[in-house]
């Protein structure tokens, strides 16, 4: 039994002879139990819940992406009427991707974005999904500010050094990893993926980007974070199984979900 804890199922590339419910089919094939539905903003939220809730194993989150371009002004209110919602288990994706020097939002609009998500994430002790690129002491340094040990949450995606890993996990936070474990030059990455307590991490494929290895070039799919998970057995030299076990113990742990 696997989990995707981070997909972007609303952004997936779907054809005349494939549709989301055979995505899904073809994932619950190779026995994937759960899917986290990420929003990127307020619409896109809305939008995945009402097209997808269909689906007894998907759950959603409501945020906006820190690479979103146009936001309301009306944006707080929205958001935080959506993460009081029972359907909404998460906060996010939100967080601070400094990366792009001409990044649609401004480093300053990302910091107001991520503290709004934070302060949300302590009232409705809901976990944050947070996204960092370039930022990780800007990213401390507001996580640090909430009281977030009723639900700290996700570090999705993650790819910074251990000093970095260490202090997130010291915040309580969990460590979710991507396809990028599978590249061929992430050797780096691997290194601190091995140091990482087993009960601390996750496995998503962030559909529809970061395709694992041997798919890499085609849209990434659910169905690959068998890829994902295999990629990480490897890491820690133990068995499939055995991760499969626990990412998916941690997702319920840190989602307050209980799968079927
Ligand atoms: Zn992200
Ligand atoms: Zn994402």
């Amino acid at each position: 039994m696997l989990v995707d804890s981070h997909c972007h199922l609303g952004q997936i590339k779907l054809t005349d002879t494939m549709n989301l419910d055979d995505v899904l089919h073809l994932a619950r094939g190779k026995g994937i139990k759960g899917f986290l539905s990420v929003a990127t903003d307020i619409e896109n939220a809305e939008t995945n819940y009402k097209e997808q809730k269909h689906h007894p194993d998907v759950w959603y989150s409501a945020g906006i992406h820190p690479l979103h371009t146009k936001i309301e002004s009306d944006w707080k209110t929205q958001l935080a009427g959506l993460v009081e919602l029972d359907q909404f288990v998460a906060v996010g994706e939100t967080g601070l991707d400094f990366y792009y020097d001409q990044a649609s939002l401004s480093q300053q609009k990302q910091l107001e974005l991520f503290d709004f998500h934070c302060y949300l994430s302590e009232q409705h002790k809901k976990p944050l999904i947070v996204h960092t690129r370039e930022a990780k002491q800007e990213t401390v340094n507001i996580l640090k500010q909430y009281n977030l040990d009723q639900a700290p949450g996700v570090i999705h995606c993650f790819t910074e050094d251990w000093p970095a890993a260490k202090a997130f996990l010291d915040l309580g936070f969990y460590l979710s990893f991507s396809g990028i474990i599978s590249f061929k030059n992430s050797q780096d990455l691997r290194d601190v993926l091995k140091k990482v307590p087993l009960e601390r991490v996750l496995v998503e494929t962030d559909s529809p980007y970061l395709t694992p290895m041997p798919f890499r070039g085609r849209s990434n799919e659910p169905q690959y974070v068998v890829q994902v998970a295999q990629a990480m057995a490897d890491v820690y030299e133990i068995p499939l199984e055995k991760i499969a076990q626990v990412t998916t113990k941690n997702f319920q742990q840190v989602f307050k979900i209980q799968l079927n």
